[in-house]
Formats: C-alpha cells, sequence, structure tokens
C-alpha cells in the first residue's frame, strides 16, 4: 500500500498556514509520508470543519499492523504499529519489547532478585539506553492465590508493565483483582476459553492475546469472532516452538505478516507474540544449551515480526544480543545513526591542548569519545558533518575531505580555541594531510588508524 505526499496533501487543510513549522502543507505532507511527522501536529485540521478529512486522513495513515499497548503513563509499552513487511520499505515502527518471566513457585527471594535484575539492567551502546522492557507473570502452580500473591509483590516493587499469564480466567481474575488499573496484557485467550476469558477482557478493558499454536486457521478464526465481540487490542501466539521446529514458527510469522501486509487481511494484522522462554526442568538439552537455544530463537523472532518477546535468563550474553539486534533492526535503514556536528571538549582542555577530527557516525563518535575519556586527554574534538557516515566511507566518498574540515574548522571558530595551529586527525585520512595543510593553514598530524591508540600518541607527540 503505496501512500504518496498527494494522498495526505489532499485532504489536509491547503491554507499554507504555517502553524505546522513547516512552510506550506505539501512539506508537511511530505514529512507525515515519511514518519517525521503527524497530522496531530495540524492543528487547523481538528477543528469541526475538517472532521471529514481527519476521519479520511486517519483511515489513509492507519498502520496495516495494529498498534496495541499495555502498561499505563510513562511505563505503557506500545507494540505492532508496522506498515510494512520488509525493512527497507520505511522505519519499524515500536521495537520488540522483551518481557521477562516470573512464576508463582519461586521463593520470595528470587522474585525480589529477578525484579532488581531486570530493573538495573543497562547498556549504553553508541549513546542510547538498551533496558528490559517488562514482567511476565506465570502461573505455575494453577492456584489462583499464589498467582495473586505474586501479582501483589511486583506491584509493591515495581511500575514495570505486567503480562498475566494464564489459560484459567479464575487465575487471571485474581491476578487483575490487584492490578487491573495497570492495565496488563492478559496471556491468553484459546479456544477453550474464549467466552469466560473474554468476558473479563471486555469488563477489565485490557490488551489480550490470543492463542492457538500451530493452527493459523483457528488463530484467525478466534481473533475475527473476538473482534465481532468488541475487543480489538489484540496480540497473536502462532505458538514458537523450539528445537528442530524454529523453521515452522518462522513460516507461521511470516504468513501472518504477509496477509496483514501485502493481502490487508484485517484478522491477521495485529502484533505477534514470539515466546522463545525456556525454563530448563533438568531434561533433555543442558541448562547451557537451553540457554543458547532461547538466545538464538529470541534473534531469530526478532529479525521475523515478533513485536513482543517473553523470555527467562538473565544472563547478559542472552540478552545484550538481542538488545543490540533490536536496535539495529528498529534504526531507519535510510539514515546511519548519527550525532550532531560540533566540537567536544574532554577535561579541560586549554589553549595548548590537542585538536581531533572525528566523523559524526556514531559509532566511530562514541568509541572515540571512550577511547579518549580512557586515556584522560583534555583536548578538543571537532565532529565533522560527515552525512553520518564512518571516516574510511566519508573520505573515499568525498564527505569527509579537505574543504570540508577547512569549512568546520573557520564555522566552528576552532581558531579562538587554542594558539597553536595543529590539527590531528585519523590515521584513516590520512591521504588527506597534504591537502588540509594547504586548505586550512594548520599544520597535520595523522593519528592512529584505531582511536584505542590515541592516549599513547598524545603521550609520545603531544606538544607536536
Ligand atoms: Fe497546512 Fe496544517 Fe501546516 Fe497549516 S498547519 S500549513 S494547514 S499542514
Amino acid at each position: 500500500r503505496e501512500i504518496s505526499p498527494i494522498d495526505v496533501y489532499k485532504l489536509l487543510p491547503r491554507t499554507n498556514c504555517g502553524e505546522c513549522g513547516e512552510a506550506n502543507c505539501m512539506a508537511f505532507a511530505t514529512k507525515v509520508v515519511n514518519g517525521e511527522t503527524s497530522i496531530v501536529n495540524c492543528p487547523p485540521l481538528y477543528t469541526q470543519k475538517y472532521s471529514k478529512e481527519l476521519d479520511k486522513l486517519e483511515e489513509l495513515l492507519a498502520p496495516l499492523v495494529q498498534s496495541v499497548s499495555f502498561g499505563t503513563g510513562g511505563n505503557a509499552i506500545t507494540i505492532g504499529g508496522k506498515h510494512v513487511l520488509f525493512r527497507h520499505e520505511f522505519t519499524y515502527q515500536n521495537p520488540t519489547p522483551i518481557a521477562i518471566d516470573l512464576s508463582d513457585d519461586m521463593a520470595p527471594d528470587v522474585i525480589s532478585a529477578r525484579i532488581k535484575r531486570v530493573i538495573d539492567f543497562s547498556y549504553t551502546y553508541i549513546g542510547r539506553p538498551l533496558k528490559l522492557d517488562s514482567l511476565a507473570l506465570r502461573s505455575v502452580t494453577k492456584d489462583p492465590t499464589r498467582f495473586r500473591e505474586l501479582v501483589q509483590i511486583v506491584c509493591n516493587s515495581c511500575q514495570i508493565p505486567l503480562i498475566l499469564c494464564s489459560t484459567e480466567p479464575d487465575i487471571i481474575a485474581a491476578g487483575l483483582s490487584v492490578c487491573a488499573e495497570r492495565k496488563p496484557l492478559i496471556f491468553a485467550i484459546t479456544k477453550d476459553n474464549w467466552e469466560t476469558m473474554g468476558e473479563l477482557v471486555l469488563r477489565y478493558s485490557c490488551p489480550v492475546v490470543v492463542s492457538a499454536p500451530g493452527d493459523l486457521s483457528l488463530l484467525r478464526s478466534l481473533v475475527k469472532t473476538l473482534k465481532e465481540w468488541g475487543i480489538d487490542q489484540m496480540v497473536l501466539d502462532p505458538g514458537t516452538y523450539h528445537s528442530d521446529q524454529i523453521g515452522k514458527t518462522i513460516f507461521q510469522n511470516t504468513a501472518i505478516r504477509k496477509a496483514a501486509c501485502k493481502d490487508f487481511d484485517p484478522f491477521f494484522g495485529y502484533p505477534i507474540l514470539g515466546t522463545p522462554i525456556s525454563v530448563w526442568n533438568g531434561q533433555e538439552l543442558s541448562e547451557e544449551l537451553n540457554r543458547w537455544q532461547e538466545a538464538y530463537l529470541a534473534s531469530m523472532l526478532i529479525t521475523r515480526y515478533a513485536d513482543l518477546l517473553i523470555m527467562h535468563s538473565l544472563e547478559g550474553w542472552v540478552l545484550l544480543p538481542q538488545l543490540i539486534w533490536r536496535f539495529g533492526i528498529y534504526t531507519d535503514p535510510r539514515k546511519p545513526v548519527s550525532v550532531d556536528p560540533g566540537v567536544r571538549t574532554f577535561g579541560n582542555p586549554d589553549k595548548n591542548s590537542p585538536v581531533l577530527i572525528t566523523s559524526n557516525y556514531a559509532l566511530t563518535f562514541f568509541t572515540v569519545e571512550s577511547d579518549i575519556k580512557t586515556a584522560k586527554i583534555d583536548c578538543f574534538l571537532i565532529v565533522i558533518d560527515t552525512g553520518g557516515l564512518s571516516v574510511e566511507a566519508a573520505v573515499a566518498g568525498r564527505y569527509l575531505s579537505a574543504v570540508k574540515i577547512a569549512d568546520s574548522i573557520r564555522d566552528m571558530n576552532v581558531g579562538d580555541f587554542v594558539i597553536h595551529r595543529y590539527l590531528i586527525i585519523p590515521g584513516l585520512a590520512a591521504r588527506l594531510s597534504g591537502e588540509t595543510e594547504e586548505e586550512t593553514g594548520w599544520r597535520v598530524l595523522v593519528g592512529p588508524r584505531d582511536s584505542s591508540g590515541i592516549g599513547q600518541m598524545i603521550r609520545e607527540r603531544w606538544p607536536p
């Protein structure tokens, strides 16, 4: 389904009033189509006069995979909201949240330790914090009282969005008696409980997972029935198969997402749940292999259309690859991840401190930043706008050139910060040294090819 800026423009007020901050309605329409702004930023559209156009625009721009939210306030999580099947067509929206399980047969100290680990788990990757997102509370004992106690402990400990897991309506009701106002996601409605569980879902207005492992036609039929019944905040669980049936899982997810995005099937236009969770029971695979399986299955599910994952392991080596992979999948494929160009200072630089040059590719910048901080160097770092390309690619594509360096030095008034006239350029830009001296009038020192060598270079060669 291709939407052009003209399609959107035709439904805007077309007064070019500028209230949205754009020069005209066409510029605004282009940004809407590119996902860079939303129609809510056009105030005139929300007056009575344009109510018909607004309805049409909302219909036109609705994602093919519906957005579903659980949790409340600033902690709410939105999943789904996808417009396309393939990432290169348009940026994927709503990165796959990872929920970690707690079960009502766990000892209180284990529950507390796992909650703390989920809250504290954080890793900074190219300047962005990567964190875990949700807790999935599982009824293992099948005892409503035990389940309610678990939910109560969790509610007293944190505000993280919850998933309540049981196919028994009385157990879910026990959990909801404690946490309904936190709008948890209910897991799950099945062919056997759909009437009783459906009533609970309608009574508490909670989103729900519809589960039919291995049977896509049953899954679709359940969704259709529930939709007709007035339930619309649904998540699909086609089943996650482990070991030698992983291919089936990927096939099913792909079939569902294709049906939504290519055939516009409204009953498959919902987020997909993946459950790579693998709790070791002392049998079959060893504990180590069990966790390996959870890790690679999670990665495959993030790649192939899972909009939400439930996992068990809290080991860094299992979770970090998922968080970094998720980060990569959900960035805009049309734009390299970049930082703002400009002058950064490290430590307490003075007029005799070194001046280094780098690109504004985020991975390059944060690596250089980390190496400078580790080496405890007082210096100025000039971050040049290379269009988000790394140094090597930017030099090859002329996005980092002697002229660009000269322009940046001048525009950023670098000459005012220091009394010397020496620039340290990256080793990967060594071939620009002569030209840069001519363009800038500054002497050039060629730095190391790898920024981990900056500390040693400064110690050995500065002042020049
Ligand atoms: Fe056009 Fe709306 Fe922007 Fe005004 S606020 S210029 S009507 S898009």
